[in-house]
């Protein structure tokens, strides 16, 4: 169990994150989260997390309330969870990009470089032992931080393997998984997802 002190001490870590996030002019995305008077998506989920999930950026719900994962491809993410007993407040769940690219386009390399440092400090502060990328952008992402990038392989092969890395604070476990979206396009995919999302349930 986590002391109080320890507790109250990742809080205000990554409130400084949202508080970052939340000023942060020089993204470009800042200026459309204005106009259209959205929200960062910076993350949510329990801090002690064995597990985390990173998707790519924001959509429209997601951008209108705050919280990741929480339209048509977070239905599915919890339907994922749900298949191998795992609740979600038990994880932690966040983005690269945490402000929503204009009509939900890929994210840019420069938007990723923009915001990837604050999903590095995310990772150091929650110390997953697991992070569970979801989709390609956050995967060749996670992959190159923790210098697996000789291992990396389209999504197509990757999907479901299981990747050691180390971390600042010890080992890691990379897992990537298909973007729960793709699933929605591809019925096909709803089935490799639920078997792929058998391998984290050791982790829970
Ligand atoms: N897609 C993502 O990658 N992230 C979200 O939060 C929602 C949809």
């Amino acid at each position: 169990m986590a002391s109080q002190e320890e507790i109250e001490k990742r809080r205000e870590q990554l409130r400084k994150i949202k508080d970052e996030v939340v000023a942060l002019k020089e993204s470009p995305l800042y200026a459309e989260r204005i106009k259209n008077n959205v929200l960062p998506v910076i993350g949510e989920g329990n801090h002690f997390c064995k597990i985390m999930f990173v998707g790519e950026a924001p959509g429209a719900t997601e951008a209108k309330t705050g919280r990741p994962f929480v339209g048509s491809a977070g239905k599915f993410l919890n339907e994922l969870l749900q298949g191998i007993g795992i609740k979600r407040e038990d994880v932690y769940i966040t983005n690269i990009v945490k402000d929503r690219p204009p009509e939900n386009r890929d994210p840019l390399p420069s938007e990723i470089e923009i915001y990837g440092p604050f999903l590095d400090r995310q990772i150091d502060i929650i110390q997953p032992k697991v992070i569970a990328t979801l989709g390609r952008f956050s995967m060749n992402y996670i992959m190159q931080k923790f210098d697996l990038d000789f291992d990396i392989e389209p999504i197509s092969r990757a999907h479901g393997k299981s990747y050691e890395a180390k971390a600042s604070y010890g080992p890691v476990t990379i897992i990537p998984q298909y973007h729960p979206a793709a699933a929605l396009y591809n019925g096909s995919l709803r089935e490799t997802l639920q078997k792929d999302f058998e391998v984290l349930k050791k982790f829970a």
